[in-house]
C-alpha cells in the first residue's frame, strides 16, 4: 500500500513527465514551418512545379510552386501606362477563357509561421487531395485545375532562419514583439510602431526581429520605387510576369482571422476587398470557425499589398491569419484552427476564381473585363 505521500509524489513526477513529454513533442507533424520542410515539400512535388525565383539578403532561396499551365499574354504597356490610356488590358491581353490566375505571396514578416505552414498544407492538398492531417478539401481539389495557382511559400527566409522556434502558439505577446520585431541591444523592445521607424533596421540592434530581412529591410514597407531588398525585386518581377488576377499577402496577428480591405487603390476596387473580406468572415462564421468581423482598417502608408495593385492591375489583399499568441482579448489558437482558418481563406479564394465572375466584383469592372474582346 502507498502512503498518501508516495501517491503525490508518483503524481506529481507523472505530471512532470507529461510536461516534459509534451514540450519534447513540440508542435503537430502536420506544422511545417523550417527551412528544411519547405526544401521537403517542394521535393516531393510531381503535379506541380517548382522554381527558385530569386535569392534573399542572407543568399537563402526563395521558391515559387505553380499549378495550372501559364497562358500567353501579349502586354504593350506597363500597367501605368495601360490603366492610364483606358485600355488596362494593354498590360495583359489574355484570351477571355485563359485560367484566371491566383498569387500567393507567403510571408514577408519571416517570423509570420503560419502562412508558411498554410502554404505547405496547401500544397499538400493540390499534390494529393488532403492536407497533412489526412483531411481532404473537396472544395480545393474540385476547382484548382480552373486556375493558375501561384504560391510562394515563403518571401522571407531570412526573417525565418533567425526564429528560434517553431511555432507562436501558447507564447505570450512580449516574446512575440521579442522575436518578430526585435530589441534593442539593451534587451528593450522596439515594438509597433517603433519597428517602422528605423529602416533599414541598424544601429541600436540587440536581436533582429524576423519581420526584417537579414539586410534590415521590412518587404512590406520597402520603397516599392527603388526597392532596397532584393526579396521586394523579385516578388515584382515575378507579379509582373505572372499579371495574376488576385494576390493575396499572408500575415498574422494575435486576432482570428480576417481578409484586410486594400485601400490605397480605386475606390470601386477597395469596394471589391471590403466584400470579400465580408463573404471569408461569413464562411468562417457558417463552418464554426473564430473571425474577426468585418472592419475598416484605414492608413495612408503605400504598402506591399497596394503597390502590387499598382504594378499589376490584381485584386491584392491582406490575409492576417490567427498567430495563436495568448492575446489580450482572445484565447489562443491552436495550429488545427489557424491551418484551417488558412485553408477555408484558399477554398474562398479558389473557388471564387474558379466561378463564372472570376475575381471580378458584381459589375465586372474589377480585372476580368480587360481579358482581350472587352464589353
Ligand atoms: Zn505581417
Amino acid at each position: 500500500m502507498h502512503s498518501a505521500s508516495t501517491v503525490l509524489a508518483v503524481i506529481a513526477f507523472s505530471c512532470l513527465l507529461a510536461g516534459l513529454i509534451r514540450a519534447e513533442e513540440g508542435p503537430p507533424a502536420f506544422w511545417k514551418t523550417r527551412l528544411s520542410d519547405i526544401e521537403d515539400v517542394l521535393g516531393s512535388v510531381k503535379l506541380g512545379e517548382v522554381r527558385k525565383i530569386g535569392e534573399s539578403y542572407g543568399r537563402r532561396p526563395i521558391y515559387l510552386v505553380s499549378y495550372g499551365e501559364k497562358e500567353p499574354y501579349t502586354r504593350t504597356a506597363n500597367f501605368s501606362s495601360a490603366i492610364y490610356s483606358g485600355h488596362p488590358e494593354a498590360f495583359c491581353r489574355r484570351e477571355r477563357q485563359a485560367r484566371p490566375v491566383l498569387l500567393i505571396i507567403g510571408p514577408v514578416h519571416g517570423g509570420e509561421l503560419e502562412g508558411i505552414a498554410s502554404c505547405l498544407n496547401l500544397i499538400k492538398v493540390l499534390e494529393t487531395g488532403s492536407d497533412f492531417r489526412g483531411r481532404p478539401w473537396p472544395g480545393i481539389s474540385g476547382s484548382a485545375d480552373k486556375l493558375r495557382i501561384v504560391i510562394v511559400p515563403l518571401a522571407n527566409p531570412d526573417g525565418r532562419a533567425r526564429l528560434p522556434f517553431d511555432s507562436f502558439v501558447g507564447k505570450d505577446n512580449e516574446t512575440m514583439h521579442k522575436y518578430s520585431q526585435g530589441t534593442r541591444k539593451d534587451g528593450s523592445l522596439y515594438g509597433w510602431p517603433g519597428m517602422q521607424e528605423i529602416h533599414p533596421m541598424a544601429g541600436d540592434v540587440g536581436i533582429l526581429g524576423a519581420c526584417f530581412t537579414d539586410g534590415g529591410v521590412n518587404i512590406y514597407n520597402d520603397c516599392f520605387f527603388r526597392p532596397m531588398a532584393p526579396e521586394t525585386q523579385t516578388l515584382f518581377g515575378l507579379a509582373v510576369d505572372e499579371a495574376p488576377d488576385m494576390i493575396a499577402g499572408l500575415h498574422s496577428h494575435e486576432m482570428p482571422a480576417e481578409f484586410l480591405q486594400t485601400y490605397l487603390v480605386p475606390e470601386r476596387l477597395r469596394k471589391w476587398t471590403a466584400e470579400i473580406q465580408r463573404r471569408y468572415a461569413e464562411l468562417m462564421q457558417k463552418r464554426g470557425l473564430p473571425y474577426t468581423p468585418p472592419r475598416e482598417t484605414p492608413s495612408d502608408a503605400f504598402e506591399l499589398s497596394e503597390a502590387l495593385y499598382h504594378a499589376t492591375g490584381a485584386v491584392s489583399m491582406i490575409f492576417e491569419g490567427p498567430q495563436g499568441i495568448i492575446g489580450m482579448s482572445h484565447e489562443p489558437a491552436s495550429c488545427d484552427t489557424i491551418l484551417d482558418s488558412h485553408l477555408v481563406m484558399f477554398e474562398f479564394l479558389i473557388e471564387l476564381g474558379a466561378s463564372p465572375g472570376g475575381y471580378m466584383d458584381r459589375e465586372g469592372a474589377v480585372r476580368g473585363d480587360w481579358r482581350s474582346g472587352g464589353h
